[in-house]
């Protein structure tokens, strides 16, 4: 029977300096050529220091402002290309025995339904989303003795192991509280991919105030030192996140950045992902906060992160509304959810646009839109939507994960494979508007493709329309 060993690393390091990062919020200021000094060097995919982020967190004014977003939307145009990456998240349980005090799964919480999955519900929980035509999960559990390892391992396993037609999940992501080596080994044989673990946030004092002492989420270092741990068990795809609300957004943006290069500096692998969650109405919380985070706010806070790092992708949840997830996306997002719901067997059990229940619930939504209407949305906006899966499968992940780093490797690899995982789905799953949008699409993007790459991806295009699939580069 697994018991989980609570020691830290035993070169685990604060590497997270608060005073100096709070010198730096208070310092900020407007520095106009610096600003465009630090943007040339983001634009040549430079990953920017900690005091670069700071030069572009220090303006303020909507003329140098919009210099950024616009620079965000360059890199995203030139550089990543127009790919958004599709993926769903799926509550497996949500007992919890942490309290940490913004969380609808709070263990305070006595009017909160909990509930874990069966094996039979997960089951029909994973076919309802490959219905919808996803390929792409993570997986959500609170932090109770009940989701150990092993379980995690387990539901993993089964998801995969849950095909209904033509739909399967090819990538399994895991959000869910730290573990130690041991137990990162355990999951990581099951086959994950990214591991996302959310530092809420940097700022000591602040995550003392949120997250109780007495609960195992109340020990910062537990958790600021548990990717060191996975990697050692040989993680090497991980997922950094900031709830962002609790404090100073530029204080945490800051200390990400710090955490980021941390990672990069200390094992060669930077963060998979970054994940930058606004905080949402939860069951008995009072959403009047001090750090509250503006629109105006979050379009920097995202705009800033795609600058500072180059090489990792940004994801942006459908907590947010849809207008802003419009306008967002063009700063260099690289993966959204749709078709969310967050209540445990919620996928089988409701329709789109329904009613959330908070009392089931961890937060209120802000899209509540589905799979198909958002992806019909996307490619009006000229997106090609992605359910690829190939890097992860084909072991190029860690430091082989060279999607941004390698030039020219988007347009060999991400975009055909963009391609194909969007003509499954239009052939499988897609309403007659959206397919017709998204052939539109395909054979755009077929064409400006060089010559011997179109011929073998309208080769391919051919054999997925005869039936064929998960063909990929
Ligand atoms: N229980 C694990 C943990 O806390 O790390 C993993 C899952 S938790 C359900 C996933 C994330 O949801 C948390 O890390 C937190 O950032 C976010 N979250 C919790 N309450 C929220 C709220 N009211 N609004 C928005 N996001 C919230
Ligand atoms: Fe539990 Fe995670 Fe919610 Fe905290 S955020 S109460 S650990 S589910």
């Amino acid at each position: 029977m697994y018991k989980m060993n609570t020691a830290l690393s035993a070169d685990a390091v604060d590497f997270i300096d608060d005073a100096k990062l709070e010198a730096m919020v208070a310092g900020l200021k407007e520095d106009p050529e610096a600003v465009r000094k630090v943007i040339a060097k983001s634009l040549r995919k430079e990953a920017l220091s900690v005091e670069e982020t700071a030069v572009l967190l220090g303006a303020e004014s909507p003329e140098l402002v919009e210099e950024i977003f616009e620079a965000a939307r360059t890199l995203k145009r030139d550089v990543y290309g127009n790919r958004i990456v599709f993926f769903a998240p799926l509550y497996v349980g949500n007992y919890c025995t942490n309290n940490c005090k913004y969380c609808g799964f709070r263990s305070s919480l006595h009017t909160a339904v909990r509930h874990t999955l069966s094996d039979e519900e997960l089951v029909r929980e994973v076919e309802a989303l490959e219905d919808l035509g996803h390929k792409r999960l993570i997986l959500v559990y609170g932090e109770s003795p009940k989701y150990d390892p092993e379980f995690i391992a387990h539901t993993v396993r089964k998801t995969y192991a849950t095909k209904k037609g033509n739909g399967e999940i090819r990538r399994v992501n895991i959000n869910a509280a730290p573990l130690d080596e041991e137990g990162f080994r355990i999951i990581k044989e099951a086959g994950i991919g990214t591991y996302q673990i959310f530092q809420e946030t940097y700022h000591k004092k602040t995550y003392a105030e949120w997250h109780p002492a007495n609960t195992m989420k109340g020990n910062y270092m537990w958790r600021l030192n548990a990717f060191d741990r996975a990697f050692r068990a040989g993680i090497d795809d991980m997922g950094l996140g900031v709830l962002f609300g609790l404090y100073d957004w530029r204080f945490d943006v800051l200390a990400m950045v710090t955490h980021a290069l941390y990672l990069q500096n200390k094992f060669g692998v930077g963060p998979h992902t970054l994940s930058f969650p606004r905080i949402k109405a939860a069951e008995g919380l009072d959403l009047n906060l001090k750090y509250q985070v503006s629109d105006e706010e979050y379009k920097r806070l995202v705009a800033i992160l795609r600058l500072a790092v180059p090489y990792t992708g940004l994801i942006m949840t459908a907590r947010e509304p849809a207008e802003l997830r419009r306008e967002v996306l063009a700063f260099g997002v690289s993966q959204i959810d749709a078709g969310t719901k967050l209540e445990i067997g919620g996928y089988q059990e409701k329709r789109d646009g329904d009613e959330q229940t908070l009392n089931r619930e961890q937060f209120k939504v802000g899209d509540t839109r589905g799979l198909d209407e958002v992806i019909g949305e996307i490619l009006e906006g000229g997106y090609i939507p992605s359910f690829c899966t190939s890097c992860y499968r084909l072991g190029r992940t860690g430091e082989h994960f060279m999607e941004y780093a390698i030039p020219g490797f988007i347009g060999k690899f991400c975009t055909p494979n963009a391609i194909m995982t969007l003509a499954e789905y239009l052939e499988d799953y897609a309403s007659p508007e959206t397919k017709a949008k998204g052939e539109a699409l395909i054979a755009a993007e077929v064409n400006k493709l060089d010559g011997k790459l179109r011929e073998e991806v309208l080769k391919r295009l051919e054999q997925v329309r005869s039936g064929k699939r998960d063909l990929y580069f």
